[in-house]
């Protein structure tokens, strides 16, 4: 067992790099754990969801747009720059019971007198092969991230879901396709009132009901140029032509090692209050593992900072 960590910051997206960048400046020289990549999860790379989106063009201080894994290596390289220690490791366990608290990833163990929870959330995915093949080819589970890419301009594409999500994606698509077409897999959304109202008065958005995506073609092609769709009810399957497809059936948090060691909320959510505290003292979350609301780069690494600020004040409170 090493030996007490000031700080250990469990993640790797833009909160758990902004936390280790304001922590390493104060001098506690935190020690990230970064997820070891697992590109067929695709969501659980070190990196968090930045490495599968490509070009990034609402972070601030990129006029150009910024690709999303270079965004992250730059992001890692300036936490490093002021000490930051980082491992990889999927952390499994944790023991939040007493302190110092107890990490565990692969058979190794860390000790630590204050948490960072950054782990983040990833988009659920339908989980066809051809899903996986497509991506970053014209599928997309970001519609904010990837939506004014040139690939999507001027085409008919679809969002699959039935959700806030998906309404609100595809009301924000008409900006820059076409024509948008939800695909659902029952007769009635899920979404808001107001947002389902919203949607149905927008012309360019039109609703495929009681269906679900088969397969996304065309994966010899190399891009997306259509899905295969059955009707649940009819059992009956179709071609639809797209350019794009975009996926928006939900996102979770990526927080199941934390069960029962911090309250979550009834999604699984990590619950804060004033700013970063969890309900453990010393254990502090930020990022996308607690919002479910904004889920934006910007907005992650801006709760990373407040969670090392919570952090460093509350071990100035525990020494001597
Ligand atoms: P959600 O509310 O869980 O909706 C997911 C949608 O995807 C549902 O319509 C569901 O269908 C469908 N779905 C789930 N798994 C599927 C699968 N395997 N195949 C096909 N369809 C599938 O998720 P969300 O839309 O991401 O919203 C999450 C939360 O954020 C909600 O509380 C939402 O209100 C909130 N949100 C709010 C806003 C806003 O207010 N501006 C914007 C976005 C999100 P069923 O309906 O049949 O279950």
């Amino acid at each position: 067992m090493s030996d007490i960590e000031n700080v250990v910051i469990i993640g790797s997206g833009p909160a758990a790099y902004t936390a280790a960048l304001y922590t390493s400046r104060a001098n506690l020289k935190p020690l990230v754990i970064e997820g070891e990549a697992d590109q067929s999860k695709r969501t659980d790379l070190p990196g968090g969801q930045l490495m599968i989106t490509t070009d990034v063009e609402n972070y601030p201080g990129f006029p150009e747009g910024v690709e999303g894994p270079k965004l992250m290596e730059l992001m890692r390289k300036q936490a490093e720059r002021f000490g930051t220690r980082v491992e990889s490791g999927w952390v499994d366990k944790v023991d939040f019971s007493k302190r110092p608290f107890t990490l565990a990833a692969g058979g190794r163990t860390w000790r630590a007198k204050s948490v960072i929870l950054s782990t983040g959330a990833g988009a659920k995915w339908l989980g066809l092969p051809s899903e996986k093949a497509l991506m970053n080819r014209g599928l997309s589970g970001c519609a904010t991230c990837d939506g004014a890419l040139p690939v999507f301009r001027n085409k008919h594409v679809a969002v699959v879901g039935g959700g806030d999500t998906a309404v609100e994606e595809a009301t924000f698509l008409t900006r820059f396709a076409s024509k948008v077409s939800i695909v659902h897999r029952r007769d009635q959304l899920r979404a808001s009132k107001i947002m389902q109202d919203k949607a149905r008065k927008n012309p360019k958005i039109g609703f495929v009901w009681d269906s679900v995506v088969k397969e996304v073609l065309d994966p010899k092609a190399g891009r997306v140029t259509g899905l295969r769709l059955e009707n649940v009810k009819s059992k009956k399957e179709s071609t639809m032509e797209v350019g794009g497809v975009f996926i928006a059936i939900g996102h979770e948090p990526n927080t199941a090692v934390l069960r029962g060691q911090i309250d979550l909320d009834e999604k699984g959510y990590v619950k804060v209050t004033k700013g970063s505290y969890t309900n453990v003292e010393g254990v502090f979350a930020g990022g996308d593992c607690v919002d479910h609301v904004y889920r934006q780069a910007v907005t992650a690494a801006g709760m990373g900072c407040m969670a090392a600020i919570d952090c460093e004040r509350w071990l100035e409170t525990q020494e001597g």
